[in-house]
């Protein structure tokens, strides 16, 4: 897989405001946040796309959620809700080709499905 900005950020070859790591993934705020807090939860395995996910990743894109939701509890805004997306290539408006959850939260987030 080509090398994308998200692994020179994982690499620290430049840099990023990072909020969580661990041996499986990093965390790191959005530089054009879309809502008050807008979290991108990285894997440090390179995959393109969604469409490159294996039976064997399916652990990693379950550690890449529980991220989410713990970072989404320590920051105080789980019980007033917030949205997670991940975007799939041209047509799901995906720019950078490294599989990422984006976390949005901390305030109404209009543009949800049924509003
Ligand atoms: P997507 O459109 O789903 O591929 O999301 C890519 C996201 O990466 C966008 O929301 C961008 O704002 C964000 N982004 C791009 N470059 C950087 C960067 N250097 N640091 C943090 N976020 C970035």
């Amino acid at each position: 897989m080509a090398d994308t900005i998200f692994d020179k950020i994982i690499r620290r070859e430049i840099p990023a405001d990072f909020v969580y790591e661990d041996a499986d993934l990093v965390a790191f705020r959005d530089l054009h946040p879309q809502a008050p807090v807008h979290v991108l939860f990285v894997p440090r395995k390179p995959i393109a796309t969604l469409n490159d996910l294996t039976p064997e990743d399916a652990l990693l894109v379950g550690k890449l959620v529980l991220a989410a939701t713990a970072y989404a509890k320590r920051e105080g805004f789980a019980e007033a809700g917030y949205r997670t997306v991940f975007n799939c290539n041209h047509d799901g408006g995906q720019t950078v080709f490294h599989v990422h959850l984006h976390l949005l939260g901390g305030g109404p987030l209009r543009g949800g499905f049924g509003q």
